[in-house]
């Protein structure tokens, strides 16, 4: 989508750092970081959110969470993985996105 921040990210017109990749997903470092660990995964097709990406995508879905696991795995330790999902949920960005939030320890409940 050319009006889609992420799908700039993904063909390199807005700058990234990226973290890893495979065939379905791409990982690269949120702007913001709120953990020492911060990582983003997205789809590389665009669909607003993991609800309707795994509807009509399944495989990229699985992609994204094998992603997301290799991210994981490669901070080591305790992780939290979140997909706000809808404008009350704080998802600002509606391309389906999974946060890796690694590196301190977390409460309960999320605000
Ligand atoms: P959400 O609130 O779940 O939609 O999360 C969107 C995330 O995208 C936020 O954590 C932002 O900090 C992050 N973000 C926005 N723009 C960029 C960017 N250009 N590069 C990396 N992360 C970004």
């Amino acid at each position: 989508m050319s009006d889609c921040l992420f799908c700039k990210i993904l063909d390199g017109e807005i700058p990234s750092e990226a973290v890893a990749e495979n065939d379905h997903a791409y990982a690269f470092r949120d702007v913001a970081p709120q953990a020492p660990t911060h990582v983003l995964v997205i789809p590389r097709r665009h669909e607003p959110d993991i609800g309707s990406l795994v509807e009509a995508d399944p495989d990229a879905a699985a992609g994204v969470l094998r992603l997301a696991k290799q991210v994981a795995d490669d901070a080591e330790g305790s992780y939290r993985l979140v997909f706000n999902t809808g404008a009350d949920a704080h998802q600002m960005v509606f391309h389906c996105h999974a946060h890796v939030l690694a590196g301190r320890s977390m409460g309960w409940p999320p605000g």
